[in-house]
């Protein structure tokens, strides 16, 4: 074991904790990470399902964001392609779209370029025939044309537990069922009425981090915006998949395949942390199947909705709307605990090696 083998405590069994646990015990650090509930059970396993760069955060100007999430998109699918996939996205332009052809054009060929090297494929544009031959299941309707371009999907649950399996085999002990009450600053640790001391601890508890430092006494310059996204799925098979604009407010949502069926999502409103486990509300299903009705020829009601999920983004605060929030990550350090808030699923190895980076 090296010199600086550390002794290392990980709150919360998300994509994001797992992730560090594997990349840190890769270091030859002695690992032990605390689950409250189930590895994977909460927000990392109610995702869209995308490995994607975020096509719509160009809008705001992340590209930095983008290029790593491209970046890591490709790693997911050549390291781990029995649970991912590349996926042909096809993108409508309406006679009323709110964004303008010429935008996604630009857009899209940014994309492509900060895929670079490692792209899946370029975009393509088709005319309204084209179009309306490779996606028929959409309304003609005022319909121009489009675009189509590629993006990565995965089984969240499948991949997270993968990422367990490696970090279990680099040498991390993963404790399910193991609430953390406290932590502080000089590196202590209670849970389960137990106190420990590490040199590092680790407060990745997605949803409930900024929570676990008020618990604990603590200050933190970060807030979290709660976001709630949720998902509704017909039992219906579906080729290829949809990145389509919500007519009630211009917002992106995907229609995708997944798993057999259709899956639709998601939405984006403030979450209280009282209601808990988050799931879907009436007036998200009918947001949705709306915004589906609207694109699709064959219309859905309420009954055709075989399942429902929910899952809460912990989002940092920096925008009056959760749209606008940003999907990236912010570190904070108080002496030996790190403090890990928000981050994506498809970014979470670039996240664990910042983390990484920051223990030495
Ligand atoms: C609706 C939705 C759709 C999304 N879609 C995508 C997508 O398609 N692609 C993408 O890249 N990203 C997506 N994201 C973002 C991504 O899912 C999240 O950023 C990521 O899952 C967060 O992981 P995490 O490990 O930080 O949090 P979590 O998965 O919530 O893990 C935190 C863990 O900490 C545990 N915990 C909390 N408190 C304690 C405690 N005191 N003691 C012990 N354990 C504790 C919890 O039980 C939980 O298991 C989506 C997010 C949402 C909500």
């Amino acid at each position: 074991m090296p010199d600086t083998s550390l002794e290392i405590a990980i709150v919360g069994g998300g994509i994001n904790g797992l992730c560090i646990a594997w990349v840190l015990a890769e270091q030859a650090h002695q690992v032990t990470l605390f689950e409250r509930d189930q590895l994977m059970s909460q927000t990392s396993s109610a995702s869209t399902k995308l490995l994607h760069g975020g096509l719509r955060y160009l809008e705001t100007g992340q590209i930095r964001l983008v290029r790593e999430a491209l970046r890591e998109r490709a790693w997911w699918l050549a390291q781990v392609p029995s649970l991912t996939q590349p996926l042909a996205l096809y993108l409508p332009v309406y006679a009323a779209s709110a964004r303008a052809a010429w935008r996604i054009r630009t857009g899209l060929w940014l994309y492509d370029r900060l895929a670079g090297k490692t792209n899946i494929a370029p975009h393509a544009r088709l005319d309204r025939a084209g179009f309306i031959a490779q996606a028929p299941e959409l309304r003609p309707a005022g319909l121009r044309g489009g675009f189509r371009f590629f993006d990565g999907q995965m089984d969240d649950l499948a991949l997270g537990l993968w990422v367990a399996d490696q970090a279990r085999q680099a040498g991390a002990r993963l404790l399910e069922g193991a609430a953390v009450s406290r932590v502080s600053t000089s590196g202590m640790v209670t849970f389960n009425g137990e106190t420990r001391h590490f040199d590092r601890v680790i407060n990745v508890a997605g949803p409930w981090a900024e929570a676990l430092l008020q618990q604990s006494g603590l200050r933190s310059r970060c807030r979290l915006e709660l976001i709630r996204g949720s998902h509704i799925l017909f039992d219906e098979p579906l080729d290829h998949g949809y990145c389509l604009q919500a007519p009630q407010d211009s917002r992106v949502f995907f229609v995708i395949p997944y798993q057999g069926r259709t899956l639709v999502g998601t939405t984006e409103e403030r979450h209280n942390a009282q209601d808990w486990p988050p799931a879907c509300h009436e007036s998200e299903a009918h947001y949705l199947l709306t915004a589906y009705n609207a694109h699709f020829r064959r219309a859905k009601s309420v009954a055709d909705i075989a399942a429902s999920f929910a899952g809460v983004r912990p989002l940092v605060r920096s925008a009056a709307h959760p749209s606008k929030l940003s999907r990236d990550y912010t570190l904070e350090r108080h002496d030996r605990l790190i403090t890990v808030f928000g981050g994506k699923w498809t970014t979470t190895r670039a996240l664990a090696h910042s983390v990484a980076r920051w223990i030495l």
